[in-house]
């Protein structure tokens, strides 16, 4: 696939929709892919990227952004509070947070610099053990905790169960926004990013639809 091929499948799903042309935001996930296909995709004038490591990140963008302007980084990975700080350098969301711990370090994070990036909460809509977010029991209560710190809370983010029909996931995740006054939701992969287009989703986060797979033992 190409940039141009998954642009024209969302702005199809969008129309389907019913919803506005434009109002789907293209995430594309350049992890682990190799600087020259990210630059390729750069040159063809895509300015957002989501990286899921800070690390990895910080490795790149800093190089990238001498050279391309108007660059918007969004974290879609987990972040540990002790790289806060650097994730509030390097991006301008942060779709991972996740417990009340991270929320209180970005609110005092935010005080102290005097900005803070756009916010998505993640849900555990899968009640997965081994992945990140909160339980979807626990969302409202969250959402208000964060309301109350006064954090630029944009919207919803999950990620679905691979074995498990996604559109039940994408589904509860509008509900939960949705009863709580929220429009974002970033939702949907290089697999189904349609379906979660047809269930709302502001924010597509699609890798290797658009860079080809991940190599992630060679240079790819
Ligand atoms: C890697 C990743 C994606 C992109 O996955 P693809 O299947 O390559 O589109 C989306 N969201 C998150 C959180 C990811 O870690």
């Amino acid at each position: 696939m190409s940039l141009e091929e998954i642009k024209t499948r969302i702005a199809k799903a969008e129309a389907e929709a019913g919803r506005a042309a434009g109002s789907v935001e293209l995430i594309a996930v350049s992890k682990v892919q190799p600087n020259q296909r990210v630059a390729a995709v750069l040159n063809e004038g895509h300015r957002c990227y989501g990286e899921n490591r800070v690390q990895e990140a910080a490795g790149k963008w800093p190089d990238f952004r001498t050279q391309f302007i108007g660059i918007d980084l969004h974290l879609i990975g987990p972040l540990q509070t002790n790289k806060a700080r650097q994730a509030f350098e390097l991006f301008q969301s942060i779709h991972s947070v996740d417990r009340p711990k991270l929320a209180n370090t970005i609110a005092r994070l935010a005080q102290e610099v005097g900005h803070c990036p756009d916010l998505f909460l993640q849900v555990n809509t899968g009640e997965e053990p081994q992945k990140a977010g909160v339980l979807p029991r626990d969302a409202d209560a969250f959402i208000s905790e964060c309301k109350t710190m006064d954090l630029p809370v944009k919207g919803l983010m999950c990620i679905p169960p691979a074995e498990e029909e996604a559109s039940l996931h994408f589904a509860l995740l509008a509900k939960i926004a949705a009863r709580n006054g929220l429009d974002g939701l970033s939702m949907g992969m290089s697999s189904d990013f349609e379906i979660a287009i047809s269930f709302g989703a502001t924010h597509v986060r699609v890798g290797s639809a658009i860079f080809g797979a991940r190599a992630y033992d060679t240079a790819g």
